[in-house]
């Protein structure tokens, strides 16, 4: 709850803060609308919730929300950054050649098939340009990937790209220090990786994700 709380409460505050508002010392929601800020315990309701959210801008440009696909008590997570076009018009994740090398690495170095896990991305809508996307869709449409988190229960999460990594820890490391350094969180062990977008134009770092990945798999 507290995720969606935080997400409405920024929500609001941007919307003032376009308004002009420096200051606001009104008190954000009453307690009776608290009580519904409750995310649902199922990915399929959860989806749907999804399917309807206007918490963003995001909102007004998408064609179709891309909710996340998988095994539903899957052992491993991947989490990418932010939908494409291609994925935008499909409603559907990982799509076109960075979705062929996302499931090239579950099958040829995880040994695992791409059903097996569960892959999601921190954003459910595609930013028509990514070079003006801002903090705040990260920071509202984080809420429901905790919730998937919370409800598929992954041992292990791989992050996919920077984005993924940040907003999902609050760290701000650059990229290429920290990936392959698996840490150890609450719930799940992390793995920061590149994504494979990134992998398509810089082809000969393929072999450090391959490194990080065979460290995944020697924990399964
Ligand atoms: S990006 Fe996330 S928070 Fe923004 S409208 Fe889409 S689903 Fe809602």
């Amino acid at each position: 709850m507290k995720n969606l709380h935080n997400a409405l409460l920024l929500k609001q505050l941007y919307q003032l803060k376009e308004l002009g508002y420096k200051y606001t010392s009104s008190k954000p929601f009453s307690y009776e609308e608290q009580k519904n800020l409750e995310l649902p315990h199922s990915l399929t309701k959860l989806k749907k919730q999804v399917q309807n959210c206007h918490l963003c801008s995001l909102s007004k440009n998408r064609n179709k929300i891309i909710f996340g696909e998988g095994n539903e008590n899957a052992d491993i997570m991947f989490v990418g950054g932010i939908p494409i076009e291609m994925e935008d018009d499909a409603g559907k994740i990982f799509l076109g050649r960075g979705g062929d090398m996302l499931t090239a690495m579950i099958e040829k170095v995880l040994g695992l098939r791409r059903e097996d896990v569960y892959i999601t991305n921190l954003l459910k809508c595609h930013p028509l340009n990514t070079q003006e996307l801002h903090e705040t869709p990260f920071h509202t449409c984080k809420a429901y990937l905790f919730k998937e988190i919370e409800l598929v229960k992954p041992k292990i999460i791989i992050t996919l790209g920077k984005e993924a990594y940040h907003y999902l820890t609050n760290e701000t490391s650059d990229l290429k220090e920290i990936r392959g350094n698996m840490t150890s969180h609450k719930n799940f062990k992390l793995m920061p990786t590149y994504h494979p977008n990134f992998l398509l134009k810089n082809p000969s770092l393929k072999k450090e994700v391959f490194i990080d990945l065979q460290k995944v798999k020697s924990l399964l």
